[in-house]
């Protein structure tokens, strides 16, 4: 005698993958989040220092982004958050890890670029948001950010530092006048 039990496991698999994508999506974008970024770039850290090659990172802060906020609504910086999102995401590579790791504030991973190469990038992406309006319930908003890199010269780097790092550039960047990229080298 056989008993054969068939069970409809797919509703099971479908919850499980929506708990896993949860966990490293950003709610609002929907691009990865503070964690999914810094699970990557441990990953990456740990591989430059099997293989040596550059290692870049970019932080991006929208600028005066309260004053969207207070003069045309929240919702309407939600949609210019998700515009920042998905203009980061169709501006950088398949490689790159882009994440919103703040409220206002963005990070990009750069395997295999160095300082010069991120500077050319983040500025490139500076200039494009500056061109290119979000569309809200508000009307079309301009938003500009302001970015700072940092980069692992070289194998051995340690992640805290090199986030430190693009931290201290984007207060330098701030201070300097916004919509702008300021870099700073991590010493070895
Ligand atoms: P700065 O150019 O110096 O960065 O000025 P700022 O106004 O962008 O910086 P500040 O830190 O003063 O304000 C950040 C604002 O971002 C305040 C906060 O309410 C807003 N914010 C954070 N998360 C969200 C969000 O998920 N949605 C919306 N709409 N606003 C958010
Ligand atoms: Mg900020
Ligand atoms: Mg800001």
């Amino acid at each position: 005698a056989y008993c054969l039990i068939l069970r409809d496991l797919s509703d099971h698999r479908d919850t499980a993958a929506e708990v896993r994508q949860a966990a490293v999506c950003d709610y609002l974008t929907g691009i990865h989040n503070r964690r999914a970024f810094f699970e990557a770039a441990e990953r990456e850290t740990r591989r430059v220092k099997q293989r040596p090659r550059p290692l870049s990172v970019v932080l991006f802060d929208a600028d005066h982004f309260k004053r969207i906020n207070d003069s045309l609504g929240h919702p309407a910086g939600d949609a210019v958050l998700c515009h920042i999102a998905s203009t980061l995401r169709a501006s950088f590579r398949e490689v790159d890890v882009v994440a919103r790791i703040g409220g206002e504030e963005f990070a990009v991973l750069l395997p295999s670029t160095d300082l010069q190469g991120a500077h050319t990038v983040a500025e490139r992406f500076c200039r494009k948001l500056a061109a290119s309006p979000a569309s809200t319930a508000a009307g079309e908003v301009v938003c500009t950010v302001s970015a700072g890199i940092a980069t692992m010269a070289d194998c051995g780097g340690d992640l805290n530092t090199l986030m430190q790092r693009a931290d201290q550039a984007l207060y330098a960047t701030k201070a300097a006048g916004r919509n702008r990229v300021c870099g700073l080298a991590l010493e070895r």
